[in-house]
């Protein structure tokens, strides 16, 4: 049998293991293998709430085996150590190797805890909401602040790009120090690598700027753009232009790279472990090895002239990302040489942010300008359209019905 083998099982992996599954017949003479450490799809937007007591870990995550043995998909829960192209092979954790005629790349990334000293969890000094496991070592310290209460810093390093998440996790805490009665003993920082507020590293969104300037004005939140980290101490964070901080509790999201075995398969990818494709998600160099997910290196469409800062990768382009892949492989296999082509930017912005006491809905078009429609719509009454995404994107894909939208 020929192998399609993908690396790496959350929103990416998954879904283009699910669709291709649904393209090729069951009797086809290929076989889908998915390699991945863990057993388990983590949803992960909503690890925002984990630090908050509002998600526990078991609820937002669920086992992948039994779907994949329902579709009889072959799981190696193990970590892929390297690639080699020419060969066609990945080498597995414990010696093992394992050939493909096609391959899926869909490791996600890393944390880069390099760029500043004094980020890295064994520091004990910056928390993180990254991982469960730091996650749940940033709800610890939260219940700390709460019995001894004093400044807290939220932000995001140079170079990073998932700014989105960090602005949801600000705003929770400011809705949480309201609700546990300790927000007046908490002096509440917010900075940012941006420009300006709400660029999100796209560059913006019509009225997003001034909407944030909103709520840090509505709910006492102090801000700095264009920020860069100089240095990390016990008990300050003092910045390139020279400002110094002091901080009780910090959360900053730190840039990511490509995950390790990436970083090992240096004929795939570029410096920072990003894995180069055409619009078809498809290797520029290798004709049987594509990309998906946050593992597709994607540069900024514009030039950013301070603080380094970079594209944040959502969850839909990369739900996308994994069913083009599938389409591709299954038309090549089908004898069509014409791919199925969309520019990552060219994927429309669907996303939810939470604010704490409020949401707002992004939608575009485009990811990327220029975009013909683009808004940023508020709900003011409550933040219940995040948890039904949480819900409906959870059930969807615990029913292997990864192909619905
Ligand atoms: C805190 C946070 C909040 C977010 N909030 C939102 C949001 O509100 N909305 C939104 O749209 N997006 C959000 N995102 C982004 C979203 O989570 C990502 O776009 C999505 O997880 C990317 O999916 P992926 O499959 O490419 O990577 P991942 O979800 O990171 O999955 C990577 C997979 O690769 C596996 N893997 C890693 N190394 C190896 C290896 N060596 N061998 C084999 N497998 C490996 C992992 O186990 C995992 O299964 C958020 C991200 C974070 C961190």
């Amino acid at each position: 049998m020929k192998n399609i083998v993908i690396l790496g099982s959350n929103f990416a992996g998954y879904t283009a293991a699910l669709q291709l599954r649904k393209k090729l017949k069951r009797k086809s003479e290929y076989q889908i293998t998915v390699i991945s450490p863990t057993h388990d799809f983590l949803y992960v937007p909503s690890l925002i709430w984990v630090p908050f007591g509002r998600r526990k870990i078991e609820d937002i995550r669920f086992d992948l085996r039994p779907i994949f043995n329902k579709k009889g998909i072959h799981f190696i829960q193990k970590m892929a150590e390297q690639i080699d192209p020419d060969t066609n092979t990945v080498y597995i954790e414990g010696g093992e190797k394992i050939n493909y005629e096609y391959l899926v790349i869909a490791t996600g990334v890393k944390m880069n805890f390099n760029i500043v000293d004094g980020l890295k969890p064994e520091d004990h000094k910056i928390n993180n909401i990254v991982i469960p496991k730091l996650a749940m070592k940033t709800l610890e310290k939260f219940e700390e602040l709460v019995k001894d209460p004093g400044p807290v810093i939220v932000g995001a390093t140079q170079g990073a790009s998932c700014m989105g998440a960090a602005y949801e996790y600000l705003f929770n805490m400011d809705k949480e120090l309201r609700r546990r009665k300790v927000r007046d003993k908490v002096k509440l920082y917010w900075i940012t690598p941006e420009p300006y507020l709400g660029n999100f590293g796209i560059d913006g969104m019509p009225g997003g700027e001034k909407m944030l300037k909103l709520f840090m004005k509505m709910y006492n939140i102090e801000w700095i753009t264009d920020a860069s980290i100089e240095k990390i101490e016990t008990d300050k964070i003092i910045l390139k232009d020279g400002r110094e901080l002091p901080y009780k509790m910090a959360m900053l999201m730190p840039p990511f790279e490509g995950a390790d075995v990436m970083k090992a398969s240096t004929k795939l990818v570029d410096a920072k472990g990003f894995v180069e494709t055409k619009p078809s998600y498809q290797h520029i160099t290798y004709d049987n090895v594509f990309a998906a997910g946050l593992a597709v290196q994607v540069k900024p469409p514009f030039e950013i002239k301070s603080t380094p800062f970079g594209v944040p990768k959502t969850g839909f382009p990369s739900d996308v990302t994994g069913k083009i892949v599938a389409k591709n492989i299954a038309r090549i296999i089908n004898g069509k040489t014409k791919l199925y082509e969309k520019e990552w930017g060219k994927i429309p912005a669907l996303c939810i942010m939470d604010a704490g006491h409020k949401e707002v809905y992004l939608f575009a078009n485009h990811l990327f300008k220029p975009r013909q429609f683009a808004i940023m719509l508020p709900n003011i009454f409550n933040d219940f359209g995040k948890i039904l995404l949480e819900k409906y994107f959870i059930w969807k894909n615990k029913r292997g019905l990864a192909w619905l939208p």
